[in-house]
């Protein structure tokens, strides 16, 4: 039976250590401060940028937050933007995702200021990301290698299979586990014999969002699965990956939810105190 991979007292750990950076820094006379954008009324999203918002209350950073109406247009939203680029309170920005389909959503990206963008998803911290030098790197992926860190999982000469090839989670956990040197495989949507390829895996990270689409019998013995996947299947959430059954043959695995969840907004606050001590020099 797997051992889990607590990413809920994980991310406990790294929030308490924040908290003293945090304070640290406010007593150098710098508060790291957050703005986060939201457009329209997602629930999902709602309840994501609540859960930010709260995270940090806890941390004693301040928080800017940015509600607007769906119908908010893209100049008026880019307008926002630009303030909070110039704002030297606001230390790290974030546009929570997805955008209402009349803004395009890589402009709006693009316009942070990539000093700021403790998503990581400016083209050029996604570019530092790809060429092994990374200022931020997306919460999530980064998450996802915190988790596997703390499992002290053998990385080198392993064959790791990423399933999902998405900018903000596939693609930066691809280059991470490279970076680690793995051997690396992305599937994705098209990739043939999908079974195959996760059945040769060390480690396998699932990223799709489709409920236990990884079966537990393409677990390599010992493997470690990170699943990212969070799936609602009536009042339940699930994940990528076939829990159960996957965790017979895993040595480590995470749960949904408890999982990669809680070190995406664990992240997310270390890369705005990371975008605070950067104004220190
Ligand atoms: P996405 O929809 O942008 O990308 C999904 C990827 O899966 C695509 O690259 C696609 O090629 C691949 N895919 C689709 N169907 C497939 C199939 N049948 N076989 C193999 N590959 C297939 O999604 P995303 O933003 O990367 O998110 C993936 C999942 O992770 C979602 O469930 C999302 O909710 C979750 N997620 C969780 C967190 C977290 O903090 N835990 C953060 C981001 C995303």
């Amino acid at each position: 039976m797997a051992e889990l991979m607590d990413g809920k007292a994980l991310a406990k750990e790294v929030k308490r250590a924040l908290k003293q950076e945090v304070a640290q820094l406010i007593e150098q006379g710098v508060t790291p401060g957050l703005a986060v954008v939201l457009v329209g009324e997602d629930p999902a999203s709602a309840v994501y940028v609540r859960s930010k918002t709260r995270t940090c209350k806890r941390l004693g950073l301040a928080h800017f937050d940015h509600v607007l109406p769906a119908e908010t247009g893209q100049a008026q939203l880019m307008a926002l933007v630009d303030e909070l680029n110039a704002d030297t309170r606001v230390h790290g920005i974030l546009v929570q995702l997805p955008l209402p389909n009349t803004i395009d959503e890589a402009t709006v990206l693009e316009r942070i200021d990539p000093r700021k963008d403790v998503d990581g998803f400016h083209p050029e911290n996604l570019g530092r990301l790809m060429i092994g030098e990374p200022r931020f790197v997306p919460c999530t992926p980064a998450g996802v290698m915190r988790l596997l860190d703390a499992g002290n999982v053998d990385y080198v000469g392993k064959h790791a299979v990423v399933v999902g090839r998405s900018r903000i989670v596939g693609k930066p956990v691809a280059q991470l586990l490279l970076a680690r040197h793995c051997t690396v495989t992305m599937a994705h949507s098209r990739t043939r014999d999908l079974d195959e390829v996760v059945r040769s895996a060390d480690i396998v990270v699932a990223a799709v969002g489709r409920a236990e689409l990884v079966k537990g019998d393409w677990i390599k013995p010992g493997a470690a699965v990170v699943d990212v996947g969070i799936n609602r299947v009536g009042e339940k959430l699930v994940g990528d990956v076939a829990f159960e059954a996957a965790a017979e043959r895993a040595a480590l695995i995470t749960p949904v939810p408890g999982g990669v969840g809680p070190m995406t907004i664990a992240m997310l606050m270390e890369n705005t105190v990371s975008a605070a001590k950067l104004t220190l020099g």
